[in-house]
């Protein structure tokens, strides 16, 4: 597959279909905390990345196939609104797709009416906003030029007055960067402006492309938790799935994956459902072929594909 990958397990959603409409690490912002890659030119042009019709068509093809999944999500290898065809080929799919919809986006274009009517043909969007002051925002997403925390929250202001969907907004916590008393409590009060049905707080669980990028304890995420008040919560652990499709776990499959974000061998065990052998079996070859390779992060092994 080219423009899907999964369907893989996700910590909020359960398992669900990925489709990536942008090439690798194209996007607005540089985050620190990026699992992708660390230095890359900031992209705000929208345009069409990938041809509209051919993501339509294997969509189309991997759906009468294949029906284990319980969400179509928009999300991958950088930010998905700078595809300028994201509202027609959601609404393209939407007409033979049974699972719901959902966009994962950075927010940075929010603030264009275009973009926000592009996302209105999605049943949940996940924004993040990881910082509310002009200095934390570049610091933590280092944006595009000219980029305004502001601008994003007045977008997202806007959005959720015409969004029916589900929004749930999502923080990323990086330890001694955004976590600060005063940036939480910048937090509360744009969260009561913008209204979203439920806000994720995520930290560093992954190998992060930068240095000394570290995670938040949970005690302390559960504490700021209860400061967002009752829609704020923690994002869990992955949950455990069962082996309910066998074979699913090709090499292809598994790069797909590894190409969203790095993983352990238990992530990648749940994602697809398969034995602890057949796992360590998939990503032994794949070593063996260079294509990926190992980096520790929190005493954790991760698989990553190798540039
Ligand atoms: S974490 Fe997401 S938004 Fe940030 S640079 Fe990476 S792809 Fe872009």
């Amino acid at each position: 597959m080219k423009y899907l990958y999964g369907p893989v397990i996700s910590r909020r959603l359960g398992l669900s279909l990925g489709v990536d409409l942008i090439p690798l690490k194209t996007c607005s912002f540089n985050c620190v905390y990026c699992q992708l890659s660390s230095a890359s030119d900031c992209v705000t042009r929208r345009k069409n990345y990938v041809p509209p019709e051919e993501v339509i068509d294997e969509f189309n093809r991997f759906n009468e196939e294949n029906a284990v999944y319980e969400w179509i999500t928009f999300s991958g290898s950088g930010e998905p609104t700078l595809n300028a065809s994201l509202g027609y080929i959601i609404r393209e799919i939407k007409k033979t797709a049974s699972k719901k919809i959902c966009v994962i986006t950075n927010s940075s274009l929010i603030d264009l009416r275009d973009v926000r009517n592009d996302l209105l043909g999605a049943d949940l969007v996940m924004p993040s906003l990881d910082a509310v002051s002009p200095e934390m925002f570049k610091k933590i997403n280092r944006p595009f030029e000219g980029a305004d925390v502001g601008k994003i929250i007045d977008g997202l202001i806007e959005f959720r007055k015409d969004f029916p969907g589900q929004i749930w907004l999502e923080i990323m916590l990086v330890k001694g960067i955004n976590d600060s008393d005063e940036e939480i409590s910048g937090f509360s009060e744009v969260i009561k402006k913008i209204k979203p049905d439920k806000v994720h707080l995520n930290t560093v669980v992954r190998p992060p492309a930068e240095k000394n990028v570290l995670p938040i304890d949970r005690y302390t995420l559960i504490k700021i938790a209860e400061r967002l008040g009752e829609k704020a919560d923690v994002i869990g652990n992955l949950p455990e799935v069962p082996q309910f499709e066998k074979g699913r776990l090709s090499a292809e499959n598994l790069l797909g994956l590894l190409e969203s974000h790095p993983a352990t061998l238990r992530e990648i065990m749940n994602s697809f459902g398969a034995t602890r052998l057949a796992a360590e079996k998939a990503i032994e070859q794949l070593i063996k072929l260079r294509k990926v390779g190992e980096k520790r992060f929190e005493n954790k092994v991760y698989y990553v594909l190798k540039p």
